[in-house]
């Protein structure tokens, strides 16, 4: 079967009684295990690509919660404004500028998380802390709900490093919170760390492989 029942059970029990959105992610797989966890009474699914979340969604059931979670360009916001439920890697204020003008068009409020670079690699977007300090009035983009922010930690094996990162992102997130953002939505934690990211303060985790299996290509 290519669905982990098993770890599904288990890690859904462990983060319900947490209260932790799981967000399934199943990037490169096909729509019968998106269907199969579907079946199981699952509802939030994340994608990575465009052109691909567009495939599933439009064969797959009209209920599911589709969470982008990859990089998304501004020509593409388009595509998914219409349907999506929550845009977690927004890294720009230009991006935050055309959700609102798609969102708006579609005759709705998007919902977004900010992505924020809490990693030592140098390679994952997102915000630094300095511009997060920098934002701009984010109440001008009538048609968007920034609910809270969302980050990656190093791939590591270093735990106290990841543990680190995920400290600092919730403390964010907590000096946002009481500079008045409405925030409701701390989105870290994958396979290999959401164990760590929960205790750290995380209420909305993103699971692919330990789900789904390893994929052929990650992203
Ligand atoms: C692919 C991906 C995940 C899931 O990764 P796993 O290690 O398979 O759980 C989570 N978040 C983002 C942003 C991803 O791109």
């Amino acid at each position: 079967m290519a669905v982990h029942f098993e770890a599904y059970q288990k890690i859904m029990s462990a983060l319900r009684e947490q209260q932790v959105t799981l967000v399934a992610v199943s990037k490169t797989k096909p729509v019968e295990d998106i269907q199969q966890l579907y079946d199981a009474g699952h509802r939030d699914f994340g994608e990575n690509y465009v052109q691909e979340l567009l495939d599933k969604e439009a064969v797959l059931p009209k209920d599911i919660r589709w969470h982008f979670i990859g990089h998304l360009q501004t020509n593409k916001v388009k595509y998914i404004a219409p349907f999506v439920h929550l845009v977690h890697g927004v890294d720009s204020v230009k991006l935050l500028s055309e959700m609102d003008k798609q969102a708006q068009k579609n005759n709705r409020i998007l919902p977004c998380l900010l992505q924020v670079h809490i990693a030592a690699e140098e390679t994952k977007f997102g915000f630094d802390e300095q511009e997060l300090v920098n934002l701009p009035d984010l109440s001008q983009f009538k048609h968007l709900a920034v609910q809270g922010v969302m980050g990656m930690a190093s791939f590591s094996s270093n735990l106290p490093l990841v543990r680190n990162e995920f400290k600092h992102l919730k403390q964010l997130y907590d000096k946002m919170l009481a500079g008045g953002y409405r925030f409701n939505t701390l989105s870290m934690g994958m396979s290999g760390d959401y164990g760590i990211a929960v205790e750290e303060g995380s209420n909305m985790v993103r699971i692919g492989s330990l789900l789904f299996g390893e994929r052929n290509y990650t992203s």
